[in-house]
C-alpha cells in the first residue's frame, strides 16, 4: 500500500513517517522536499493536484497544517488555504483516484462553554481563526464524499517542534519566575500516541484500509486519558524534569486566562469525549500524565 504522508517535518507527521512504515510505503511530500514530484506546497492546489496524481496513492495522512493560533489572527487567509481548502483539494484528489484519506484536527473548533467533554455530536462554535479554518478543512473533506478519517486531537507535544513542553523547558532556563493560565482545561496529548492510535486503527484491516474507512470512517476525538490545566501541565513537567541544576526558574505561579491576554481567543475547557473511538476501535490513549513520564524520561 502506498501512503502519502504531508507534514513530515512537524511533530505528528514526524512520528507518522516511523510508525506508518509497519502498514505499507510511506511517501514523504512537502514544501522543502528535493524531489519536484513530491513538492507539495498547501498554498498551492496546483502542486497538490500534481503530487498526489504523480505518486497515485492508495492513502492520503495529512497531518500538515498552519498551527500557529496567535499568528493565525493577522494571516487568516493562508490559515484557511492550509487548513479549510487544501483538505478539500487533497479529498478530492483521492477520490478521483480511489484512494481514502486521514486528516486531524483540534479541540478549538468548541467555544469551550461546556463543562463535560464535547462529543462528536456537540456542535462547534470556534472561537478563534484557527479554529475556523480547521473547522471547514473538516468540512471541505466531508463534503467530498471520500472514505475518510478525521482525527481531533489536542494540545500536542513531543521532543521537537514548536510545542508547549519544550516552551516550559526552554523558559525554565532564562526566568525565574513563570506564570501560566490555570483556567483552560484540555488533554494534552503526545504525538507518539496519536501516530500510534492512527497505525492501530489502520491495522485492523490492513489488506483493505477503503473498506475499513467506508465502514468505520467519520469523526472521530482521539486524545489522551485524563485533564489538566496549562498550569497543572507545567507543574507535571518540572516535577519530571530530572535536570533541575539547569534551571534557573524560582517560580511557576497560576495566573488566570485575564492575566495572560493572547490575539487569539482559546476555550476555557476544550476536553474531548473519546467513547466513540473505543467502542469502534476499542482504542484507548494512556493518561496524559503517563505519556509524559515516558517523555520525560526522554529527555532525562
Ligand atoms: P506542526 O506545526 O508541528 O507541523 C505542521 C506541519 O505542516 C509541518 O510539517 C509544516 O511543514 C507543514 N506545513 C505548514 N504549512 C505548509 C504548507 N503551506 N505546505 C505544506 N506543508 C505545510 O503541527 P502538529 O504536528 O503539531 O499538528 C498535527 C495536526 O494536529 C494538525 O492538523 C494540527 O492542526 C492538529 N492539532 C495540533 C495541535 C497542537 O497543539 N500542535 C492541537 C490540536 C490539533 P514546514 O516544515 O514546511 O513548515
Amino acid at each position: 500500500m502506498k501512503i502519502l504522508l504531508t507534514g513530515v517535518t512537524g511533530q505528528l507527521g514526524w512520528e507518522l513517517q516511523r510508525t506508518l512504515m509497519t502498514i505499507g510505503e510511506v511517501i514523504p511530500v512537502g514544501r522543502s522536499v528535493n524531489n519536484p514530484n513530491l513538492q507539495m506546497d498547501l498554498t498551492q492546489l496546483d502542486t497538490i493536484r500534481r503530487t498526489i496524481r504523480e505518486v497515485r496513492p492508495d492513502l492520503i495522512i495529512n497531518p500538515a497544517a498552519y498551527t500557529a493560533v496567535d499568528k493565525a489572527e493577522k494571516e487568516p487567509e493562508l490559515a484557511m488555504a492550509i487548513n479549510g481548502i487544501a483538505p478539500g483539494a487533497i479529498a478530492e484528489e483521492a477520490k478521483r483516484l480511489g484512494a481514502a484519506v486521514i486528516h486531524y484536527s483540534t479541540d478549538y473548533v468548541f467555544d469551550g462553554n461546556k463543562n463535560t467533554a464535547y462529543t462528536e455530536q456537540d456542535q462547534p462554535n470556534p472561537q478563534n481563526i484557527y479554529g475556523k479554518t480547521k473547522l471547514a478543512g473538516e468540512q471541505a473533506i466531508a463534503s467530498v464524499g471520500v472514505p475518510h478519517l478525521i482525527l481531533r486531537t489536542s494540545w500536542v507535544y513531543s521532543l521537537q517542534g514548536k510545542n508547549f513542553l519544550l516552551t516550559m523547558l526552554k523558559l525554565a532556563q532564562e526566568r525565574e519566575e513563570i506564570r501560566v493560565v490555570d483556567d483552560q482545561i484540555g488533554a494534552p496529548t503526545w504525538s507518539r500516541m496519536i501516530a500510534e492510535a492512527t497505525a492501530q486503527i489502520l491495522s485492523q484491516n490492513p489488506q483493505n484500509i477503503y473498506e475499513l474507512l467506508v465502514s468505520k470512517g467519520g469523526l472521530y476525538h482521539l486524545t489522551a486519558s485524563g485533564q489538566t490545566s496549562w498550569y497543572g501541565f507545567a507543574k507535571t513537567i518540572f516535577e519530571l524534569d530530572d535536570r533541575k541544576s539547569d534551571r534557573k526558574l524560582q517560580r511557576l505561579t497560576a495566573i488566570t486566562s485575564k492575566e495572560y491576554p493572547t490575539p487569539a481567543s482559546r476555550p476555557a475547557y476544550s476536553l474531548l469525549d473519546n467513547q466513540k473511538l473505543s467502542t469502534t476501535f476499542g482504542l484507548i490513549l494512556p493518561d496524559w500524565e503517563r505519556s509524559l513520564e515516558l517523555v520525560m524520561a526522554f529527555n532525562n
